[in-house]
Parts: structure tokens; C-alpha cells; sequence
């Protein structure tokens, strides 16, 4: 049979398309081998006692069947046994660990033979996510950075590690009182947890010093769990079981989890999936050379059809085997829109309608070379999206803080000026600008900070002139509180960085991906000198929930903007309709003033409550009432209800 290399010719997908289980099972009634190697004239299984080194058990060939796929099945169950495959292509064979590995050895150069059942943590049968939340407050945390700082009160063998995700009761230093990492999120209020990658990636050496850092944008196995999280990688079973116990600990405690997947690229581009079927999952220049809109030296070919069934089978693998919620695509941009629809009803049809979230950046590293024809999901795209696909707007960051390519630029709260058309494209979620609208703000992710560039405080640090990162001044605290009135205004899915809510800084640097944790753990004794910020945070959250006219997703959301109207240079205010069930307040209006001088404000007919000003969010609690004007304090939002 002559070798078919034209992968994007159509008798190549008619030929070798295989919808069948890949990867290994194994279960009591035996274990199965299952590999889609359509271009391979030979392949063999090698199977070992060991993840690293040990005995040589069995060498056997699989057997190639329709479709591309090879198989071996042993009525044997070789639960815990390590394994690779030895792949000739073209004449050459060449070694490679599993790519749809669901567990591996230390740094994943081998796979695991994993009866999955058996890492089940007790009652996970019943682990169920909490109820859909009544709006989606998204807090991004780095599984290492988390817990990684001492004064988090968790015991020293599980700090950094999924156990410490698992601890309910921690506080400050041990010292009972001042809840932190889980207990913390509890009461912050917080509605789902995103996990930085937590998938293997490569850039950590999984049995070297345990104060490496990295973000993890490096896949190696999409199927694992991350072993530098563990307490033990180098039994492939234990991080399976770990990563199980934290998502189990989060949902008892009212979080769903979002994980970060990243499908666009991977480590290396002689990955696992490259040396099973050469040249297939990647994209590639006319020349040949390797397409690199990642800016990590290669894409993933998402277009193509296989590609795109192993990215959906990772999806509803997470989303089944670990309870996932949630997945927040990396790159997104370079995925194509196809791929994510097909995501977004398979999501759909298994877990029920919304149920899963999705967004992801609607952008790329660079330009990519995919197939002609292929729409990608960015900003461009949007349009061709599922409407309930969100995506994360620069735009509404910028024009809160400032844009990111200069330190020095400001945006709204930081002395920028008003451009009251801008700012109610904010609020309406729509903020994409004139390239994409969203259908609804179900498609918009408001933010003002992640992990990639300045902290929200390190940039009003930058932007106020001053380069003490430390320091907390009650000015650029104002301006905090502003920008965060601001963000919890926006229609929209909500989502922020761990520790926005106490001023978090990374001193002053903008790409930490590598940095020390000196720079990248969350400070716990900042989350308590800040305990005001915090409040403040917790108060627009709880706020917030209840607000229909705010978290309202449907397409007809926006115009619930009643008006617009500016005060002197730097004070808007935007009139909104909040109809709906369960809240008390039929109208609400939103003052948002950045300059240095108070201004009156001139209030529509009736008496309004007073919700929330610059120094509290939780008025609403027990509202006071204005009429006829109110004032708005120099660096400072005001939130009124209309009963
Ligand atoms: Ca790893």
C-alpha cells in the first residue's frame, strides 16, 4: 500500500478517520493498547516493572487493524506496569511514550498501564460540583504559588502541592484565626477556581529541587496530572489520586474548577504525538519549516481531524474522569472555531446545556500557517462561535488600567482620562472594539489582570510614577478600589488573579512564567495587611450575584444601559435597568470618578439606595437613602439602586 503523506487531501481523512477508544484501558477484565498510527509500518509495545530503569517484562507487537489504529489485548491486568511503544516509520523506529497517556513516570518519559478506578478518593463516586452560580467570579491560581509561602499555614510537605488544595481549615501562620488558600476563597466568595496548567508539562524536573517554578505552558502528556505537584511522581498513580482529592476538597467547599489547557502548542515539537504519526498534529510553513504563531516553535495542527478528536477526547477525559467544570484554552486564537463548537455541544450533550464553562484568549503569539479555509477562534472569529464560548477582553483591561505594551500607559482609574463611550462598552461587556462584537456578554470574559504581564498593582504602581512595589499607598489603593468597582460592573463572566483582591506584586516584573517564587507566590501576610482591599473584593462579589442587570448573559443585556453622562473630565455615570428576580432594585446607577476633585452628582427622580462607595461594598447591606444628589468622592465609584 503506498504511503498517503497529503494529510489534508480529502482520501486521507476518508481512509484513516478512526472514531475509536484510543489510549490504554485497563480494568479488572484485562488491558488494551489502542494507537492511531496510520502512517507506521510496525509497531511495538515494550513494557516495564518500573517508571525509570527496572526489568524489562515483555516485548510484542501490536497488530494493525483498520483505520490507522494498532492494537494489543491481554485478558492480563497490568495495572501499575510502565510502558512505551517503538514506532517505524519511513524504516525508522524510534521510542515514544503514549500519547493519549492518562499516567506516566517521572517526567513522563514512559506511560503507566492505570486502572483508573483505583484512584478513585473515597465518595468520589458522589463528588458533584457545586450549583451553577448565579454569575461565574473566576479566580486564577498557580497550583505551586498557591500554597508555596510559609505564612499560608500549610504544613511544609504539602505546600506547593494538590494536598495543599485539599486542606480546609488553614490560616495565617498556624494561628487559627485568619482563614487562607481554601478556607480563604470560602469566604471571599469566589465562584470557580482556575488552575494554571496542571497538566504534565516539561519545564520542571519532577524529581529536582522542589523550589523550581514555572508556569507550565509546556505540555508533554495532556492526559496527566503535573507531577512536581505530587508528594510521590514517581508512582504515576498518586498524582491521579491527588489531583482527584483537591477538585473533591474544592467542590465540597462551593468552587468549581476551571482548568488551563494548552492545546496550541507543545513542549517540544518531537513530542509524542510528532513521533507517532510524523508530521500529522503540526502545522507547517509553505517552505515546510515549522508554524510558530505560539511563539514557542510550533502549533498544533487543531484543523486537521484527528487532531482535533484528541483534543476533544483530552477535553471530555478531564471533564469525566477528574469532575472538571470548566477549560480556559490558551491561545485560543490559534484553535480553530470549529474545533471549539465541536467542544462546546459535545460538552453540552454529556454534562447538560452550560453546564461546563468555556473561554480562552481570543488572540495568538503570531501568525499561523493552518489550513486555507480555517477560521480561528480569535477576535476575528468570535462571530463564528458557539455563544457560550467566552473570551477574555483586552479591551475592557486596558481601558480600566492602561494598555500592557507601556508601562507608562493609563487607562480610566489611573489618570487616562474619560471616554464615556468606552467606558459603557465596558459595562455592556462588549468592549471588543470594532473588529468583533460579541453576540452577548456570555462571550466576554472581564478582567483587569492573569498571570501574563503587570499585576493590576504593579501597573498603578508604574503609572503613578513611583517604583516602590511594596508599599501600599492609600492613593493607589483608591485606584484599586475604583478599578475593581469597575471590573465588578462589566456584564460578563468575571475573572481576576489571585491576589488582585490584596494588591499583589510581582515587584514590578511583567513575565514571571520562570521567575523565582520569592516573585510568584501569593504573599498571605499581604492578604492580611490588605485586609480592606480584600473586603473590599468580597463585598462587589456578594454584591454582584445579585445584581440581574449585571449578570445577565443574554443578548439583549445591553440594553439595559439606559444612558450615559459625564461629570467634568473624569466622571461618568451610566443609568441601568436591573428588572429581574431576587433583586430588591428595579434601577441602579454606577458613578465611576477618576479625577482628584469630588463632584456632585445630580440624581434621577425618586430615592436611591446607597450600595456601594469608595470605602465600602457592603452598604447594601443595610442601605442608606439619597435623593436629589449625591457625591462622589475624588478617586472613587459609586453604586445607587432604585427600589
Ligand atoms: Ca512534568
Amino acid at each position: 500500500m503506498p504511503m498517503m503523506r497529503d494529510f489534508d487531501a480529502p482520501e486521507f481523512r476518508e481512509r484513516y478517520d478512526c472514531p475509536l477508544p484510543l489510549g490504554c484501558f485497563c480494568s479488572k477484565a484485562g488491558t488494551e493498547f489502542r494507537l492511531w498510527a496510520p502512517t507506521a509500518q510496525a509497531v511495538t509495545l515494550r513494557l516495564y516493572d518500573a517508571g525509570d530503569g527496572g526489568t524489562f517484562r515483555l516485548e510484542t507487537a501490536l497488530v494493525r487493524q483498520d483505520r490507522g489504529l494498532w492494537c494489543y489485548a491481554t485478558a492480563e491486568n497490568w495495572d501499575g506496569a510502565y510502558y512505551d511503544y517503538l514506532i517505524t516509520v519511513d524504516g525508522v523506529a524510534r521510542p515514544t511514550a503514549d500519547p493519549y497517556a492518562r499516567a506516566c513516570c517521572l517526567n513522563g518519559e514512559r506511560s503507566m498501564v492505570l486502572d483508573l478506578a483505583r484512584t478513585d478518593p473515597p465518595g468520589w463516586d458522589t463528588d458533584k460540583a457545586p450549583a451553577l452560580p448565579p454569575e461565574t467570579v473566576i479566580y486564577e491560581i498557580h497550583v505551586k504559588d498557591f500554597s508555596w509561602d510559609p505564612a499560608s499555614g500549610v504544613p511544609e510537605q504539602y505546600r506547593g502541592k494538590f494536598k495543599a488544595l485539599s486542606l480546609e481549615n488553614t490560616t495565617l501562620n498556624g494561628d487559627g484565626e485568619h482563614p487562607t488558600c481554601l478556607a480563604y476563597l470560602k469566604r471571599l466568595g469566589v465562584t470557580h477556581v482556575q488552575l494554571m496548567p496542571a497538566f504534565d508539562y516539561g519545564s520542571v524536573d519532577e524529581g529536582g529541587a522542589p523550589d523550581q517554578f514555572n508556569w507550565g505552558y509546556d505540555p508533554v502528556n495532556y492526559n496527566v496530572p503535573e507531577g512536581s505537584y505530587s508528594a510521590d511522581p514517581r508512582h504515576g498513580q498518586v498524582r491521579v489520586r491527588e489531583m482527584k482529592e483537591a477538585i473533591q476538597a474544592l467542590h465540597k467547599n462551593g468552587l468549581r474548577v476551571v482548568m488551563d489547557v494548552v492545546y496550541n502548542h507543545t513542549y517540544h515539537a518531537d513530542s509524542w504525538l510528532e513521533r507517532t504519526v510524523p508530521g500529522y498534529y503540526y502545522r507547517h510553513n509553505a517552505d515546510g519549516s515549522a508554524s510558530d504563531g505560539s511563539g514557542c516553535g510550533n502549533d498544533l495542527a487543531t484543523e486537521r481531524s484527528m487532531c482535533t478528536r484528541y483534543i476533544l477526547d483530552s477535553v471530555l477525559y478531564w471533564a469525566e474522569e477528574y469532575h472538571i467544570d470548566g477549560f480556559r484554552f490558551d491561545l485560543m486564537g490559534l484553535l480553530d472555531t470549529d474545533l471549539m463548537n465541536v467542544i462546546r455541544r459535545a460538552l453540552d450533550q454529556r454534562f447538560g446545556p452550560g453546564e461546563k464553562l468555556m473561554l480562552g484568549e481570543p488572540w495568538s503569539a503570531g501568525a499561523t500557517a493552518a489550513r486555507p479555509g480555517t477560521v480561528l477562534a480569535d477576535k476575528a472569529g468570535m462571530s463564528c462561535l458557539d455563544r457560550h464560548i467566552a473570551a477574555f477582553s483586552d479591551n475592557i483591561r486596558d481601558a480600566v488600567k492602561g494598555s500592557l505594551w507601556s508601562a507608562d500607559a493609563k487607562g480610566f482609574v489611573n489618570g487616562g482620562g474619560l471616554d464615556p463611550a468606552r467606558l459603557v462598552n465596558c459595562v455592556r461587556g462588549w468592549a471588543y472594539g470594532p473588529e468583533a462584537v460579541g453576540k452577548a456578554p456570555s462571550q466576554t470574559v472581564a478582567y483587569l489582570s492573569c498571570h501574563d504581564d503587570w499585576t493590576l498593582w504593579d501597573k498603578l504602581v508604574y503609572t503613578s510614577g513611583a517604583r516602590d512595589f511594596t508599599a501600599c499607598p492609600p492613593g493607589l489603593l483608591r485606584q484599586n478600589r475604583l478599578a475593581a468597582a469597575l471590573l465588578f460592573a462589566c456584564q460578563g463572566h468575571l475573572f481576576m488573579l489571585s491576589g488582585e483582591e490584596f494588591a499583589r506584586t510581582k515587584l514590578g516584573l511583567k513575565n514571571t512564567y520562570n521567575a523565582p517564587l520569592t516573585v510568584n507566590r501569593l504573599d498571605w501576610s499581604r492578604a492580611w495587611e490588605n485586609r480592606a482591599l480584600v473586603d473590599y473584593y468580597r463585598g462587589l462579589i456578594a454584591l454582584r450575584k445579585g445584581l440581574p442587570g449585571l449578570t445577565d448573559k443574554s443578548d439583549r443585556a445591553g440594553q439595559r444601559v439606559l444612558s450615559v453622562s459625564a461629570h467634568g473630565d473624569n466622571c461618568a455615570a451610566i443609568l441601568l435597568d436591573n428588572s429581574g428576580p431576587g433583586s430588591p432594585w428595579t434601577r441602579l446607577l454606577l458613578a465611576f470618578n477618576a479625577g482628584d476633585w469630588g463632584i456632585t452628582l445630580p440624581l434621577p427622580t425618586g430615592a436611591w439606595d446607597v450600595l456601594a462607595d469608595g470605602n465600602s461594598s457592603f452598604l447594601w447591606q443595610n442601605p442608606a437613602s439619597v435623593a436629589g444628589q449625591a457625591s462622589v468622592p475624588p478617586v472613587s465609584a459609586l453604586i445607587l439602586g432604585q427600589r
